[in-house]
Formats: structure tokens, sequence, C-alpha cells
């Protein structure tokens, strides 16, 4: 067990910060005087290291880039009203890293390193948590495959790492979406509800198809009908109709199984609304849209927490929403500012102190 005294900490002279304006920074452009790197090698984590973020220096045989066993997660940290540095639900975050590594065949790493890892990483840069609201320090966990051979196997090397990234306001402007019969996400028996690289790479052409159509993201569906609702982009997926929230159910593994997903169901419950976790067939959206009782859409994720869809097309049918109308998704985003910026009481333990 690596205990906290165990990581190495080598210092920068001078810090970036005194040449980044925090006001107008655009989503992970810019990354923190340090970052933190740790080995496994010979079946055991070795010391981890924090130290300047600097480039890497990797073969071309990296069995990452040819096989893609990697894995990432996203978590942000604040700060609050009293200037305290606090992080949302990291511990949930882990255990999903964790759940990734495994289904991608790579070595889980032990909570000394990323919870304990994350901690030291946090306290040594809080200067870059910007104390606003509306602003705060993405970090981003990774893990990936080191082997420097090309033949197809499990790695025995892989590297972890934390590097941060300080993001100002996301102005996430209500999405047109497109709901996808042609292309696929995930399949059950797939990797789906795995944080792993190549679901992103896997997903572009297909946005990228929605994008020339005019559409921001599309509306994954099942591999076999093409009906049941999955995911929207990268984010999870919640319908309001009539005084109940209906979001997919993770049974299959086809969804990743978003912490601000959960969030927001807890939120949705002590609002009041019943939350179904379900299979959640297109035809039924749109049978509630047609009888008016779909009054809501939204996605849910930890970079822009609740994204606001305005348009959902399916086929020749096209739903359009006058989101300026909405009071559900705008008040779970308000309940969960509050509890982030320690505006109201943080009664369910969402908010890890350093
Ligand atoms: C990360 C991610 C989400 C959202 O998860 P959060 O924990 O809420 O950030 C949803 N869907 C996919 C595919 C994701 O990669």
């Amino acid at each position: 067990m690596v205990s906290v005294t165990d990581f190495n900490i080598t210092k920068i002279n001078r810090s970036k910060l005194n040449d980044i304006n925090l006001e107008n920074i655009p989503f992970g452009k810019y990354f923190t005087d340090y970052m933190l790197e740790v080995d496994y090698e010979d079946g055991e984590w070795k010391t981890p290291e924090i130290k300047p973020y600097q480039p890497l220096l990797l073969e071309p045989s990296l069995a990452a880039i040819h096989y893609g066993q990697a894995i990432f997660e996203g978590i942000k940290a604040y700060k609050n009203l009293a200037g305290e540095a606090l992080i949302f639900r990291p511990h949930d975050n882990f255990t999903r890293f964790n759940i990734s590594a495994e289904r991608m065949q790579m070595p889980t790493v032990p909570e000394e390193i990323f919870m304990d890892g994350l901690r030291q990483l946090i306290n040594l840069e809080s200067n870059w948590i910007p104390a606003k609201v509306d602003h705060s320090l993405y970090i981003r966990p990774f893990m990936f495959s080191t082997d420097e051979t090309i033949g197809v196997k499990p790695s025995e090397k892989y590297k972890f790492m934390i590097i941060l990234s300080p993001t100002g306001p996301y102005y996430a402007t209500p999405m047109r979406i497109y709901v996808e019969e042609q292309y696929v996400r995930a399949v059950p028996g797939g990797i789906g509800y795995a944080k792993a690289a190549g679901n992103y790479g896997g997903a572009m052409y297909a946005t990228a198809q929605a994008k020339l159509k005019g559409y921001d993201q599309v509306l994954w569906t099942d591999a076999y009908e093409h009906k049941y609702v999955q995911e929207c982009g990268t984010m999870n997926v919640m319908f309001i109709i009539g005084n109940k929230a209906i979001t997919p159910n993770l049974d299959e593994g086809t969804i990743l199984k978003g912490v601000t997903r959960d969030s927001v169901i807890t939120i949705l419950n002590e609002m009041g609304l019943t939350v179904e976790e379900r299979a959640l067939n297109i035809d039924e959206v749109i049978e509630a849209h047609k009888a008016g009782t779909l009054s809501e859409v939204f996605g849910t994720g930890t970079a822009a927490t609740i994204s606001l869809i305005k348009e959902l097309r399916y086929k020749e049918y096209d739903m359009v929403f006058d989101v300026t109308t909405w009071t559900v998704a705008p008040k779970v985003k308000a309940i969960l500012n509050d509890i982030r910026y320690g505006k109201t009481a943080d009664t369910h333990g969402w908010m890890m102190k350093l």
C-alpha cells in the first residue's frame, strides 16, 4: 500500500497561472502546473510522482496507440463561497474507473493512489480553481497500456495519470438532436458502460454526419431495433413526461453510469417527481409529444451538468420545444450549483473536502 507520504513531488519554479487569464477559458485547452504519473510494472504500481506538467516520451510501438487499452474519467473541483476547495463525488469516479479498467483487461488503480493522489494534486493546485460561480477545475484521470510491442495481447505495463484543466462558464446552448438509426454506440456485451477511449472515437463519424444535417448531437438507440433510447452524445438523457422523469436503465451495460445522472435522479425524487429507470422506446416519446405530455428533454454530464434539448428529430417527425418555459431542468441545475458552491447544505455528502 502506498501511503500518503510516498508520493514524490517535484516543484515548479514559476506558476503558469501568472500568464493565463481565467476569465475566458475554452474547455480543456489549458493545463495546470503539475501532473500525477504512476507506472504499473511487474504486477505492481510504482511510487507515484507529482511533477511539472510536461510532454511524455513514448515509443511508436506503444500498445495503447495500436490496440486501445485506454480509459479515463472526468471530475470537477469547485471553490465554495468560503474559498474552500471541494471535489464533487470523486469516489464514484474512482469506482467507475476501476470498472472500466476491469472491462478493458487493465489493472485496477488502488484507492491510495487515485484518491490520495487526487487530493495531493488538487492541494498543490488549488489556486487554479477559479473562485467563481460557473467556474471549476476539470480533473482528468486516465490510464493507458505502455508495452512496447505490437503483439495483440493485454499489456503488462500501464501508466496512470491525472491532469487538470481550469474551466470557465460552459454556456451550453440548447441542442438540436438527431435520433440515430444507422450507427450504434454500444451493444449488450460490449464496452458501452466503460469510459474507454474507443467509445468516443467510434462515435465521432455518426456525430459528424448528424452535424452535416444541422444537428448538434445524436441520440443513440439500441443496436437491434434502433428504437430504445440510450444516451445523448456523451451525456445521459432524461425525459420529463407528465409528472415522471424517465431515463434508460443500466442493466444491459450499454449506458455509462453517470455521476451527474445519479445526482439528478436524487434531486428529481426530492422535488417530488417519480423517476423511472427503464427501457424507453422512441415511439413512447413521440406519443407523449403528440399528447402534449412530453415537457422537457435534457442531457446530464460533468462537463455541462445539464444540457437542454430544444429539438429532437426522429425520421420525419420533428419535436421542437420552447425551453424558456421549462421549470424542471433549470431547477435541478440550480440545486446542483447551490450544493457545489456551498450556497445550500450538502445533505448528500457529495462534496469532498481536501
Ligand atoms: C462521462 C459520460 C457520461 C456522464 O457521466 P458523468 O459521470 O455524469 O460525467 C455519460 N455518458 C457517457 C458516454 C460518458 O462518457
